[in-house]
């Protein structure tokens, strides 16, 4: 793959991990985790959603504010007062947040209120984007776009390295095919291919990749056995009333059962899960439920 070299450092061994906050990290032994709703709808869902994964394997939350939505006419996100639910959220639970950033004028309040910056598939090669990306040191979640080749993924991540931005978190989302009834086709011999060729931790959402929830916890255990260093994962406290992936969405208790059966996998694999992390010190049980 031309120029692909600079997404390997000299050792071919090297692998990056990249932390999202001081305790939560992708790309070494420990899996990551991430469910959350598509779209943040109110902060009392958000708190339902946070309260219910905080004390399980699922360490990072998910939710989007501005959404790419194919028709203007639908719900595009709850844009500034969204971000600041997801601040609000993060600092009560301890756990990191993933949004989407759909434009440079964006980047700062995003820097300033989440965890990981998502670019989404249809921005994957918005390049005046990704270089602005490139300028912050903000965990970047780069989405695979819906029909591109692995040389342009990998090259729109290298937009982002090489102006300066070493942290970035490449994500296989399956890719357009002929066929409707899988929303997507996930693509596992990216993930295996991508992690070959870069050192950068991949990640896999098997939820845009299916689009119908029945398939989303095999697709995420394949994803796992593939190699992929963590899942995303769209759920919801009422999944049939989510405002946009509605069909997609699992219930927060089908969730947690999918967290956990990436178990055995993962331990198949010399890795792991991260375990019961809302019940510390730090982060007592009491003082989560108190702050609901
Ligand atoms: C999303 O994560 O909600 C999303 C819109 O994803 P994608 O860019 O992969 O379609
Ligand atoms: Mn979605």
């Amino acid at each position: 793959m031309k120029d692909a070299t600079l997404t390997r450092k000299s050792s071919p061994d090297h692998r990056s991990v990249i932390a999202l906050t001081d305790t939560v990290a992708v790309g070494g032994d420990t899996l990551l985790i991430v469910g959350g709703p598509c779209a943040v709808e109110s902060a009392d869902q958000m708190a339902q959603v946070a309260h219910h994964l905080a004390p399980t394997p699922v360490q990072a939350l998910r939710g989007g504010v501005f959404k790419p939505r194919t028709s203007p006419y639908a719900f595009q996100g709850m844009g500034d007062a969204g971000l600041r639910i997801l601040d609000d959220i993060r600092r009560r639970f301890q756990m990191p947040v993933i949004s989407e950033v759909m434009a440079i004028d964006q980047i700062p309040a995003m820097v300033a209120q989440v965890d990981v910056l998502q670019v989404g598939s249809r921005n994957m090669q918005n390049f005046d984007l990704l270089k602005a990306l490139g300028s912050t040191d903000k965990a970047v979640l780069l989405k695979r776009g819906l029909a591109a080749t692995l040389e342009e993924f990998v090259m729109a991540a290298e937009y982002i390295l090489s102006h300066g931005n070493p942290n970035v978190i490449l994500c296989e989302r399956g890719i357009r095919s002929f066929d409707p009834y899988t929303r997507n086709v996930l693509d596992l011999g990216a993930v295996v291919a991508l992690k070959q060729i870069t050192h950068l931790p991949v990640m896999v959402d098997p939820s845009h990749a299916a689009g119908k929830r029945e398939l989303v916890p095999a697709l995420a255990r394949a994803a796992i056995a593939a190699g992929a260093d963590g899942v995303i994962v769209e759920c919801h406290p009422v999944p049939d009333e989510s405002v946009s992936d509605a069909r997609q969405a699992l219930t927060l208790e089908d969730m947690v059962t999918l967290a956990r059966s990436l178990d055995p996998i993962a331990a198949a694999l010399g890795r792991q899960l991260a375990e019961g992390a809302a019940i510390t010190p730090d982060r007592p049980l009491a003082a989560t439920l108190a702050a609901v």
